[in-house]
């Protein structure tokens, strides 16, 4: 069947331990009045997220997932003054560079170190006074490495104001390393940060595209003038504020993924596969001996889906004990055929 997804979709880094009930009942509820325009520009939503994160509400803009927000911040801050570059890191999130490309700006991705650090050194190498965006994803996905707040402010104490950095935050809620670096904290001290989280990991909301940014006012405004009012549909409001009511949920979401990682870690570590400890809701993995086209199209044809990462590197997401405890025995089976 054409749009058959595999049984075991651990690709997109998607909560797969599902959503909400309170928040699928808000939603049924709000059914009976989709034939209005939503809230403009979230209010509500806004409100909500400032007073949990200490913020004003006009220092947050929402957008269809944060990745409609990453592509309003290249557009506006580098699509209008012709010469301007992005610079992110690689491996990273992709979508940095391929919306920059998309608008025929130039986009550098520096190579993490071999730990997956980021390169002081090759950064200011690479800093031109034209860049005008630089993207870090903390925690990083894919790798799942993190930044610590000492490493986060070097990176921002390194870079000139001209240059407006993006913390994309996506899978922060999952965080356990005590020492994570929480960018929302320095929003006050650095006018050239913009902070990106999303609805669509630890929330279990990626359907309905709901991520949120924070910054400070300034650079709030240059954004709002490339926003659609509407861009942020009404379900997806109602969705992600009933989200933030049931906190219920979400810890158990988090524990859930806790658990389920460091069953599926000791799990391969007893098979023989090398990972990378992740602050995320999935992990890396090294492909040994094969390549991950080979391990990729094997699971596939067992009905995984996994992320290729890089040619030796995959990436997969923590899911249910009834669907590692099938990856784990097809990786068994392709590793140590009996
Ligand atoms: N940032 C990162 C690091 C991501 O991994 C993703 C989704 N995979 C996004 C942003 C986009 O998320 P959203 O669903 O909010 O657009």
């Amino acid at each position: 069947m054409e749009n058959e997804r595999p049984p075991y979709q651990a690709a997109t880094n998607e909560n797969l331990f599902g959503t909400s009930p309170q928040v699928l009942a808000a939603m049924q509820e709000a059914l009976s009045s989709v034939h209005g325009y939503p809230t403009p520009d979230a209010a509500d939503l806004r409100h909500a997220l400032a007073r949990k994160l200490g913020v004003q509400a006009n220092e947050i803009v929402v957008g269809s997932g944060s990745a409609e927000l990453i592509s309003l911040l290249v557009r506006r801050f580098c699509g209008h003054d012709k010469g301007s570059e992005v610079l992110t890191f690689t491996p990273s999130y992709p979508l940095y560079c391929h919306e920059a490309q998309a608008l025929r700006i130039p986009c550098t991705e520096i190579p993490l170190t071999s730990g997956y650090r980021i390169d002081l050194e090759a950064l200011q190498r690479e800093l031109r006074p034209s860049t005008r965006l630089c993207f870090i994803c903390n925690p990083n996905n894919p790798t799942g490495t993190y930044l610590t707040s000492a490493e986060l402010e070097q990176v921002l104490d390194s870079l000139p104001a001209h240059v407006t950095v993006v913390v994309d935050e996506a899978y922060i809620e999952y965080v356990t390393a005590p020492d994570c670096a929480d960018a929302v904290s320095l929003l006050a001290r650095y006018s050239n940060l913009v902070v990106l989280r999303t609805f669509s990991k630890a929330y279990g909301l990626a359907s309905v595209r709901i991520g949120y940014m924070i910054a400070q006012r300034h650079l709030i405004e240059q954004l709002l003038e490339v926003k659609q009012p509407y861009n942020v549909n009404q379900l997806a409001q109602v969705a992600a504020l009933a989200a933030l009511e049931d906190d219920h949920f979400l810890q158990t979401t988090l524990q859930a993924t806790q658990d389920g990682k460091t069953k599926l870690e000791q799990a391969l570590h007893k098979i023989g596969v090398q990972y990378w400890p992740s602050q995320g809701n999935f992990l890396l993995l090294d492909a040994g001996g094969y390549s991950a086209d080979d391990v990729h199209t094997y699971l596939l044809a067992n009905n995984i889906l996994v992320r290729r990462a890089d040619q030796h590197t995959l990436r997969l997401t923590i899911g249910p004990d009834e669907h590692q405890l099938y990856l784990l025995q097809m990786l068994q089976e392709l590793l140590h055929p009996s």
